[in-house]
């Protein structure tokens, strides 16, 4: 944090502020004027800063000494300098892992996951690995393209402050989406509406306003959910949608009651909340595909919740293993590019007809853009975190040991890890995500997977399979293991081809004409192979 906060980028005269947009522009000269400096605007060193000043200037030298600040945060010889605190950490989780019976902290910390054991998250993310650094040359090959057709000499290269400068160029020539006229079919009303009809379809709710129940601001309005077959209340949903001071950022679900047995038929109270700009009284909020998406993941958290059928509070709901929580939610994301939900909900505010599929398609295109680097850094990170976690208590140099383990891994050098080893928070703020940086990948795997069960039978709106979907993954809390409840829903153990899809990977098929084009760059090493 104090790195973040201690350095900046100066930007000196008008041409440093060159390709920035007008709001990333007026950012940075309004950082300079509250800090009162006669300069032409200053670049703070966050990832919010950073990410849009890496993906717009055109000044190439800033990239690489902003791109340099950023990656080097806790790293820099300084007395914020977290290497050797790292190492500590690291001895100590070893020594405690041994005290409690296990070879390392991995083996301690995976112990209560689905994933069960670190061997098994490692082979996840190496099967994982290879095709999302071909991804990575493709991208670069295609921005390599791109460059050269712009007038960059022979010898040209793409460097890590290169990527995202280049890939947004790659983007707008390829993929361009104009996202304002994709916000004008989704209204935040209608949507909410289409996430009913949705639970209705899956799961047999409806809901019903209420407004005779106590709530903590007047935006808040409430639903009772009942079953459709037999009218009994499950529980009430709450929706507080719009942003307001003091409110948290982001957009989350809550259970302010957990449905139980244990003391009578308890039903649940569960919440979604999101930051929407509210309209004026009686225009619709518009919201972009990314919200909409976010809206039915946080959905999916309340539908686990509300679908519940449990004995006890402390295994209800949504109180599952770290690595297994996201897959419900996620799971939920895939209705909404469903036609059923997109001609029935998606209409344009004006003239109430439904999204073309012209557009629809676009979206579509769009969405596995630049995940070959998404992946990669993010895997990059992942593995490092649980290679860290593996090495019991030998003595580890954490620069050493990243800048090795990652030549071993053969990662492109055109990126970098999401987070480096010295600003890995995630992992050494607190025990939270250590040795479990995978599972954010876990449940994407899980979500695909387990939606393609949907494709694979009659759509996503097969009743059979969603009626196993409730008996074996919505209604079980944290009752059974979930890699039993997964079996028992699809009929196997997940696999990994259906995302491989979804982010727009080779798949086994193509493997052959893959690792010859590797090998004639000669720039990965061929470790894993794509199964
Ligand atoms: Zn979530």
């Amino acid at each position: 944090m104090a790195e973040e906060a201690d350095s900046i980028l100066i930007l000196k005269t008008e041409q440093d502020l060159s390709g920035l947009p007008a709001s990333l522009r007026e950012a940075a000269q309004t950082t300079a004027a509250t800090r009162q400096m006669a300069v032409a605007g200053i670049i703070t060193n966050t990832r919010s800063s950073i990410d849009p000043f890496l993906t717009y200037s055109d000044q190439r030298a800033l990239r690489k000494k902003a791109w340099r600040m950023f990656t080097n945060r806790g790293d820099n010889s300084n007395s914020h300098d977290n290497n050797a605190i790292i190492t500590q950490i690291l001895q100590l989780r070893a020594e405690r892992a041994k005290l409690l019976g296990y070879p390392t902290h991995a083996h301690l910390r995976l112990d209560n996951t689905m994933m069960k054991s670190p061997e098994k998250a490692m082979a996840l993310m190496e099967e994982m690995w290879a095709p999302a650094v071909a991804r990575v040359h493709e991208e670069v090959a295609d921005m390599l393209a791109l460059a050269k057709k712009e007038g960059a000499p022979a010898t040209f290269k793409i460097e890590p402050w290169d990527y995202r400068y280049y890939a947004e160029k790659v983007r707008k020539d390829r993929y361009d989406l104009d996202q304002n006229e994709v916000k004008q079919y989704l209204q935040l009303d209608k949507m909410r509406e289409g996430m009913f009809w949705v639970a209705g379809e899956l799961f047999n709710f409806t809901f019903i306003p209420v407004t005779d129940v106590p709530v903590y601001h007047p935006d808040v309005k409430v639903w009772q959910v009942n079953d459709k077959t037999t009218g009994q209340q499950v529980g009430l949903w709450y929706f507080d949608p719009y942003a307001r001071p003091g409110k948290n950022s982001g957009a989350w679900m809550n259970a302010y009651r957990k449905q139980e047995r244990l003391d009578g038929n308890v039903t649940t109270i569960v919440s979604n909340n999101a930051n929407f700009i509210k309209g004026k009284e009686g225009e619709p909020v518009l919201i972009s595909w990314t919200d909409a998406t976010t809206l039915f993941h946080e959905f999916g958290h309340a539908l686990h919740g509300l679908s519940s059928n449990v004995t006890y509070p402390s295994l209800s709901g949504t109180s599952v293993v770290r690595d297994y929580v996201e897959f419900p939610s996620q799971l939920l994301e895939n209705w909404l590019p469903t036609p059923e939900v997109l001609n029935r909900f998606a209409l344009h505010y004006q003239s109430g007809q439904p999204i073309p599929q012209t557009l629809v398609d676009r979206i579509n295109k769009a969405s596995t853009f630049n995940e070959g680097f998404a992946t990669t850094e993010f895997l990059a990170s992942a593995l490092i975190d649980m290679k860290l976690h593996l090495a019991g208590d030998k003595v580890i140099d954490p620069d050493k040991f990243e800048r090795e383990t990652l030549a071993e891994l053969g990662m492109p050098h055109e990126l970098v890890m999401r987070h480096r080893t010295p600003q890995f928070s995630h992992v050494f703020s607190s025990d939270g995500y250590s040795a479990g940086y995978y599972s954010y990948l876990w449940s994407v795997v899980l979500a695909a997977d387990g939606f393609s069960a949907f494709t694979e039978a009659g759509g996503p709106y097969d009743k059979v399979v969603a009626a196993r979907l409730r008996q074996h993954i919505f209604t079980v809390g944290n009752t059974i293991d979930p890699a039993v409840g997964y079996r028992a829903f699809r009929g196997r153990d997940p696999k990994i081809e259906a995302l491989m899809k979804q982010r727009g990977f080779p798949l086994a098929s193509e493997k052959a004409s893959r690792s010859s084009a590797k090998k004639r760059t000669g720039k990965t090493k061929a470790t894993t192979s794509v199964k």
